[in-house]
């Protein structure tokens, strides 16, 4: 088996029958990958990791990276199996015929949105196709987590989908329908999603703009920051192993593999990721975000090197990678 595709458990502490689980639906940047410009003005020599991210099926392929996205499965204590999707991006209907089928995930139970850049909300218009439906043309409402200010954004862009519920059998009943919630981006206003408690992570992405990540599981600690230039201070502590304890996961994103980033940057390259993940200590980290300067295997032999180096196991996540944990 290509190790880069081994979606077996990993070593993450499990407890009694759950069978919570994390799964990658997108780990690439917002233009996603291939990047179509790599393809259609082909440099000399060609872009090598777009080249190689046409070379296999999506499915078999660590770099075809959609938009970034977690779906999280969560196994209540009573077993009951809930799913929330964090982030709804411009490749949502294709990250369901690939990862929805495979992992067999029948339908969503609620979401949660970071920020409401189109990389995280163009796709709510697909969300109907795994929307829970009681009987013949009606869907129940689904509920979604946002703040006020993305949801500003998303009302302007999306009219039609904050208008009451439809009735039984109206023409337009098969459009997604949300139950939108107002959450406050701050840490010490922690809200509940299908039973799971979220921890909202303030983070800068560009020094103008605040986005979300999200702290939850009560067992396994994973914190989820998937766009971000800079870490607050508070958020930090929250999440660090010197400050409010150490987590079982870090995912967080790292954009671009040169370069130190600069204050107008809206993410982290590879090495301000990777002193994050030094300073926050976690048992493990997961990268995601990653544009076409990242070949997957290649480096991730490099981290392979750089975990042994540091005692903390940093890996690139891909697309489709499932990975349980108890939460
Ligand atoms: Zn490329
Ligand atoms: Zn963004």
């Amino acid at each position: 088996m290509d190790p880069a595709m081994d979606t077996r458990p990993a070593t993450f502490p499990t407890g009694g029958a759950s069978s919570s689980s994390l799964i990658f639906l997108g780990t690439g940047c917002s233009g996603a990958l291939p990047d179509a410009r790599c393809l259609i003005q082909p440099s000399t020599p060609p872009c090598a990791v777009c080249s190689k991210a046409l070379s296999l099926p999506p499915d078999r392929n660590p770099n075809y990276r959609c938009n970034t996205s977690l779906l999280i499965d969560y196994c209540r204590d009573d077993g009951t199996q809930n799913y929330i999707l964090v982030d709804v991006g411009k490749n949502f209907r294709e990250q369901v015929l690939r990862w929805f089928v495979h992992h067999k995930v029948p339908s969503i139970d609620s979401i949660i949105l970071t920020h409401e850049h189109a990389d995280a909300v163009l796709g709510l218009d697909d969300v109907w196709v795994v929307q829970p439906s009681s009987h013949r043309n009606d869907i129940e409402q689904v509920p979604i987590f946002l703040t006020q200010f993305t949801m500003d954004s998303v009302a302007a862009r999306f009219p039609y989908l904050v208008k009451k519920k439809l009735g039984e059998g109206d023409d337009f009943a098969r459009a997604t329908q949300l139950d939108w919630r107002i959450i406050e981006g701050d840490i010490d206003k922690p809200f509940v999603s299908s039973g799971l408690e979220f921890v909202p992570l303030p983070v800068m992405h560009g020094e103008d703009y605040v986005c979300l990540g999200f702290l939850f599981g009560s067992r396994a600690r994973v914190a989820y920051l998937s766009d971000v230039s800079r870490i607050l201070p508070r958020t930090e502590h929250a999440i660090s192993k010197s400050g409010a304890g150490q987590l079982d996961l870090l995912i967080i994103e790292t954009n671009r593999l040169h370069g130190v980033g600069d204050a107008r940057s809206c993410h982290l390259t590879l090495s301000q990721s990777l002193d994050a993940v030094k300073r926050i200590c976690p048992k493990k980290a997961l990268l995601i975000g990653m544009n076409h300067e990242f070949e997957h295997h290649r480096e991730n032999q490099m981290l392979a090197q750089w975990s042994l180096r540091e005692g903390i196991p940093v890996q690139l996540a891909h697309d489709g990678l499932r990975i349980f944990i108890d939460l």
